[in-house]
């Protein structure tokens, strides 16, 4: 999972808000001399004076393309008054977009217009607004921490995906009482509706003041970040912040949030840098809003496959062995035959051939990949030397597969060659981002390698895509988006191949998906150096995205091998590559199954698929008669024969995920019927036994997900 604690926002706090920068300076100066008051202001009284001077106007186009001559220097507050009361009650934001090629650049609701400009109102309808408004809220905890705990010092305080964090230097770690105060205090301010106001300090005056007060990483800040003579500040109340904004008016709309938690962070993310911490708030426009919001964070706490891992004994990482290596148990190795059984035979159906390669190889083979050189840092551990030869554990299959291919002269006749192999990896990753199976140190990808002639290749795409559906799909996922990662066309110096390879490349993808009519979201400059690909991301039941799937080109490892095939001409040309998996990884995708599923594997995946609980010790032959029925039809039924009530049977199966529990008992016994009950439809009353045979069958062979 991405954590945010990792990047850092260079600019300011605000990404959006850099854009607005060169307009900054005269500003500054109008409103310091004009005593922060904005001109627009001066306008408005003039006009309600009824004074006749000839105005200065300029012409506001509005998103529905009307257009209004205001005086210069109105605000977008009182264009918003002027539209309706209602508008400038709900206004939150105002955005300006760019004539030259339409950018929206959001400015405060305070800020004067000064040019003819197409101007919107931003409410909590736009969802660009969020993110000035979680800045706003990331304002407002800074405000109530400073009133709370006057001796901190301040950090930065951006938006971030779900809401804001602030850090503080402190020397006492903040509580989760201190958490419960800081919030009350944040709901009084925003009761209060405290303006947010804009100012600007001449640099060294900013600096003194800084200084003044101890706020020594905002100096360093200022020092760094400050380009123009005049700085650019927002206060709310007593608290004052370097910040370029848009923020919104006044902290009043500031009531759906909620502080999360606090992480140690260090100052700038750098290692060695002092540590701050850094409170998370959860923020949205409405309470409704945050209630989903928490409602998916309990729902995915519930789901979280390592404690479902642990609740299902299903795996398990131990300590003993070493971080992010995984120890897969009974239960989970079921699960992971069965997905590997159907993976084996639907790439042989495919027309794939399956191979195995070394898990060790000598290290020259890394250096002749390039891996030495680009991949190094992902290399785990260094070369083992065994009879004065360097090995390397390997970090991926690729050149594996190219000795198989390289092993004979290949012919265009023997093309496409697509060779898969579960292959089992092992990766260095630095122990702090490990993540139960979703980050992990050792990992078995699903990998596959199609060596083809130029003129196959869209076909291939095609095929690889297809089967990445189908994959995706059995498995029980509806939603996808996928992405076209493509070189950056202002740096064709960062990429291998050449101009026309990449060409070609680019275009069968693009061709493939627009033929096949699949949407997809076209990234330029997200294309590894080796090649441009298709990323597969899935939307799991409760809407998180995963990064799976991935087809992938390659024009480096074919050259560097000197791959070859002869053509129909008689010559030697080089064969094309793509490389693919479709899980990623057997690990990450398991994880993913369970958090999916929340355990509940359908019931073809599922490690037990019928419990059978007899009431009582007197129907335990008959229970072993239906359990070594269900055994004999190839399904995995288990007896529950313990001496424990039935409730308590079916409690534990149901915690068990079972998907069916079979009740026998005398009448279950005399008419060879059995009592079902599935683990969400409920009771489902007395069945033959054969009939449930037949229909456990059916579920089964459809590979029904739920
Ligand atoms: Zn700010
Ligand atoms: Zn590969």
């Amino acid at each position: 999972m991405a954590s945010e604690t990792g990047k850092l926002f260079t600019e300011d706090h605000n990404p959006r808000a850099n854009l607005d920068r060169a307009k900054t300076p005269l500003l500054a100066l109008n409103f310091l001399r004009r005593g922060l008051r904005p001109r627009g202001r001066s306008h408005r009284q003039r006009l309600a004076s009824g004074t006749k001077e000839r105005m200065d106007t300029i012409q506001i186009t509005l998103p529905d393309g009307s257009t209004q001559q205001v005086p210069r220097g109105i605000t977008p507050a009182e264009i918003a008054r002027k539209i309706s009361p209602r508008l400038a009650e709900e206004a939150l934001v105002a955005g300006i977009s760019s004539p030259s090629n339409g950018d929206v650049t959001l400015v405060d609701l305070k800020r004067p217009l000064e040019q003819d400009a197409r101007l919107q109102i931003l409410t909590q309808k736009d969802p660009a607004a969020l993110e000035v408004f979680r800045h706003s809220a990331a304002h407002l905890l800074a405000a109530a921490v400073l009133e709370l705990f006057p001796n901190v010092k301040l950090g930065i305080g951006p938006p971030i995906d779900y809401g804001f964090f602030y850090e503080f230097l402190r020397d006492e770690p903040f509580t989760t009482e201190d958490l419960a105060k800081i919030e009350a205090k944040m709901h009084e301010l925003a009761q209060r509706n405290i303006p947010n106001e804009r100012k600007f300090l001449p640099k060294p005056e900013a600096l003194e003041l800084y200084r003044k007060s101890g706020q020594t990483f905002k100096c360093e800040l200022v020092e760094e970040k400050a380009s123009e003579p005049m700085v650019s500040f927002y206060t709310t109340g007593k608290f004052m912040d370097f910040c370029r904004g848009p923020h919104i008016p006044s902290t009043g709309r500031i009531r759906a949030f909620k502080l999360m938690n606090v992480a140690g962070a260090y100052w700038k993310g750098q290692e060695g840098n002092a540590q701050l911490q850094r409170i998370y708030g959860a923020c949205f426009f409405t309470q409704k809003e945050l209630d989903e919001y928490l409602h998916r964070l309990e729902e995915a706490k519930k789901r979280d496959h390592r404690k479902l891992g642990a609740e299902l004994d299903l795996f398990s990482i131990q300590d003993e062995a070493g971080p992010g290596l995984i120890f897969w148990h009974p239960k989970g190795g079921l699960v992971r035959k069965l997905m590997e059984d159907w993976s084996r035979e639907e790439h042989l159906r495919r027309g794939y051939d399956l191979v195995f390669t070394p898990h060790i190889m000598r290290l020259d083979l890394w250096k002749t990949s390039g891996h030495t050189d680009f991949y190094r840092e992902n290399m785990f551990g260094g070369p083992m030397e065994v009879e004065k030869a360097e090995y390397q554990l390997k970090p991926m299959n690729c050149p594996g597969h190219i000795l198989i291919y390289k092993s004979r002269l290949r012919s265009y006749r023997d093309l496409p060659i697509r060779l898969a192999e579960l292959g089992t990896l092992y990766r260095y990753e630095r122990s702090g981002v490990l993540h139960g199976l979703l980050r992990v140190r050792g990992f078995t990808q699903d990998d596959a390698h199609i060596f083809c002639t130029p003129a196959q290749l869209e076909t291939e795409i095609a095929a690889a895509i297809d089967f990445a559906f189908a994959v995706l799909r059995t498995f029980g996922f509806e939603k996808f988006q996928l992405e076209l990662s493509a070189r950056d066309p202002q740096h064709p110096e960062h990429y291998g191949g050449t101009v026309e390879e990449w060409d070609r490349a680019e275009g069968a993808l693009k061709n493939t998906l627009d033929r096949m009519k699949i949407p997809y979201k076209y990234m330029p400059g997200e294309a590894v150096f080796y090649g441009p690909k298709i990323d597969f991301k899935l939307l799991d039941a409760i809407g998180r995205p995963w990064q799976l799937s991935t087809v992938q080109f390659d024009f480096n490892l074919p050259r560097r091998f000197g791959l070859e095939y002869v053509g129909e001409d008689g010559a030697r040309h080089q064969p094309v590559m793509v490389h693919r998996a479709l899980w990623g990884s057997v690990e990450r995708f398991f994880g993913v199954l369970i958090e999916h599923f929340a355990g509940a594997f359908p019931a073809w995946l599922a490690p037990v698929q019928a419990e059978v609980l007899p009431i009582g010790e007197k129907f335990l032959d008959y229970a072993k008669h239906v359990t070594e029925t269900l055994g004999r039809h190839g399904f995995r039924a288990h007896l529950d024969g313990r001496n424990e009530k039935l409730q308590a049977k079916i409690r534990d199966a149901q915690m068990q995920k079972i998907p069916y529990m079979l009740v026998v008992g005398a009448k279950e016994a005399e008419a060879g019927t059995v009592s079902v009950r599935h683990r969400s439809r409920g009771d489902l009353g007395p069945q033959p036994l054969a009939e449930f045979v037949a229909s456990l069958q059916r579920e089964v062979e459809s590979r029904a997900s739920s």
